[in-house]
């Protein structure tokens, strides 16, 4: 099997769309029954070209080749990639803080791109009508103006792909900046690099920073908790801010399709519903578990929340930021100067800080995965970390565990949908399925009377030994 064909049948497509654009005729995206995007061959025909578009494959450049391609003069790190500046931010003017899904930045540097006339249009995520979207709430869409764009701010956490958008590119003469996850900018490195797109056609690409991706089932989950049928919402707003609450204890909000009638908005805090918690993972997309980019490496600046001691407090949001793009660092700079920005600082070890738990399960987690896979005869993608086992039972235990949840949790979801069962018929079986996971952070967090006992052991050893 070629490598695109081994990332489909391994289940670490993230249904990008590249495959879809570049080749039509070979590959189309589709729902799976797990509530994730993915691409399906459509004919028995191979295109050898396609292993080197799909950013999910071995075969594919990778973030540090790219990242060194681009921006050779700056320096790396081996968490955060290659970097010019990196600083915290919030945007001061305008509506962009309120209206975004953390600082407002990704919106306001669009915005002034816009103004400068460097772009004529934006590629990034906007909410849809699903009565005209196969029943998904978000969509990859072109904005092409500053207001218009705006309606596209905030946080989706969401299946969403790019074919479609790609298509209406070719043949346009506009500039156009791209935002995306950084697996979605590493697809536009490559498509460039192959040229299917023009760097003068896409001369910014604006990376969100990433934990990972959701079924489209965690929107449906949230609401239900709170009464919302399956299949019965209109909107969705994952980061609705909570001004009494920390920055982090954002909240969520929705509108229901009532036999027509859109309903009023309820808005709920996160820390009132299950599937809140990103390190557990529930309706991750299981190939999320064999990335390695946090920071968007290939990105021309990654922004995403600045969950650091000094911003976390303050409700409105903040931004961690990392550029590499000169003329974007200038921009930012810029808008600083004329006081439509705060900038904070946040050196690099504040940025890594900011996305730790984020950057342990991709470096640490990853190689434990890619050697489980190993052991098990399976195939694996090759990646920037070597397929090493986690170096406790603990950690071993825990990583074992997300993954299970990811693959799990939206494809039983996904089952009892299809068969009208009830949300408690969910819970049931998800239960047991988390609690092993609890049960080894918690294990880890204080190891108990078996814990204790072993490392006063270790220690009487080594008083011996001296
Ligand atoms: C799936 C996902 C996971 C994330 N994980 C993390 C994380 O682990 N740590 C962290 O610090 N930050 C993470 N972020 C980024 C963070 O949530 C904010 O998006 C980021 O801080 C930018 O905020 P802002 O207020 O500047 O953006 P805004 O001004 O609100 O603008 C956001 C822009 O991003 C676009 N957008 C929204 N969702 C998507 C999407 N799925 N794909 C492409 N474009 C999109 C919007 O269309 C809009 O243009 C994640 C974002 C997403 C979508
Ligand atoms: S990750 Fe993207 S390019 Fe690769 S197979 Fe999936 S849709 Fe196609
Ligand atoms: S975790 Fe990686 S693969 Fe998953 S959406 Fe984010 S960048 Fe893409």
């Amino acid at each position: 099997m070629s490598e695109i064909e081994q990332v489909i049948a391994s289940n670490m497509c993230i249904g990008c769309g590249t495959c879809a654009f570049a080749r039509p005729d070979l590959y189309a995206i589709g729902m799976t029954d797990a509530g994730h995007l993915a691409a399906k061959a459509t004919s028995t025909e191979k295109d050898a070209t396609l292993s080197r578009l799909c950013p999910m494959s071995g075969a594919s450049s990778n973030e540090s080749q790219i990242a060194a391609r681009l921006y050779p003069e700056l320096p790396e790190d081996s968490q955060i990639g290659r970097y010019r500046s990196t600083f915290a931010a919030h945007v001061n003017e305008s509506e962009f803080r309120v209206r975004g899904g953390s600082g407002g930045l990704v919106s306001w540097i669009l915005a002034e791109l816009f103004r400068r006339g460097d772009i004529d249009a934006v590629l990034h995520v906007k909410p849809a009508d699903p009565s005209e979207n196969e029943g998904l709430l978000f969509h990859y869409a072109i904005s092409e103006s500053a207001q218009d764009m705006t309606a596209g701010a905030k946080s989706r956490y969401y299946p969403i792909e790019m074919s479609g958008v790609l298509a209406k590119l070719q043949g346009s003469s506009k500039r156009y900046a791209v935002v995306g996850l950084p697996c979605f900018i590493k697809a536009v490195r490559l498509m460039q690099d192959e040229g299917l797109l023009s760097r003068e056609q896409t001369p910014f690409c604006l990376g969100l920073v990433c934990g990972h991706l959701k079924s489209h089932y965690f929107a449906e989950y949230l609401a239900w908790q709170k009464q919302a049928e399956p299949g019965s919402l209109a909107t969705f707003d994952f980061r609705r801010k909570l001004m009494d609450r920390r920055a982090s204890d954002y909240g969520f909000a929705f509108q229901k399709n009532d036999a027509g009638t859109i309903t009023a908005e309820e808005a709920w805090p996160m820390a009132s519903v299950r599937g809140r918690d990103w390190g557990e993972g529930l309706f991750k997309n299981a190939a999320c578990e064999y990335c390695d980019d946090v920071l968007a490496e290939c990105a021309d600046v990654a922004i995403g929340d600045a969950w650091l001691p000094n911003y976390i407090a303050d409700p409105l949001g903040t931004n961690v930021v990392v550029t590499r793009n000169a003329y974007l660092d200038c921009v930012i700079r810029e808008g600083a100067e004329r006081g439509a920005l705060m900038l904070g600082e946040a050196d690099v070890e504040a940025v890594i800080q900011s996305q730790s738990s984020g950057l342990r399960h991709r470096r640490e987690g990853l190689a434990h995965r890619l050697a489980q896979r190993k052991r098990q005869g399976k195939w694996i993608p090759i990646k920037r970390v070597e397929p090493a086992l986690a170096p406790t039972r603990h950690r071993r235990k825990i990583y074992d565990a997300r993954l299970a949840i990811a693959v799990q949790s939206a494809a039983i979801y996904g089952v009892l949908r299809k068969n009208y069962q009830p949300l408690a018929a969910f819970e049931r079986e998800i239960k047991p399925i988390v609690a092993r996971y609890t049960k080894a952070t918690l294990r880890e967090a204080s190891p108990g009377f078996k814990g204790f006992a072993r490392r006063v052991v270790r220690r009487l050893r080594a008083a011996l030994k001296r």
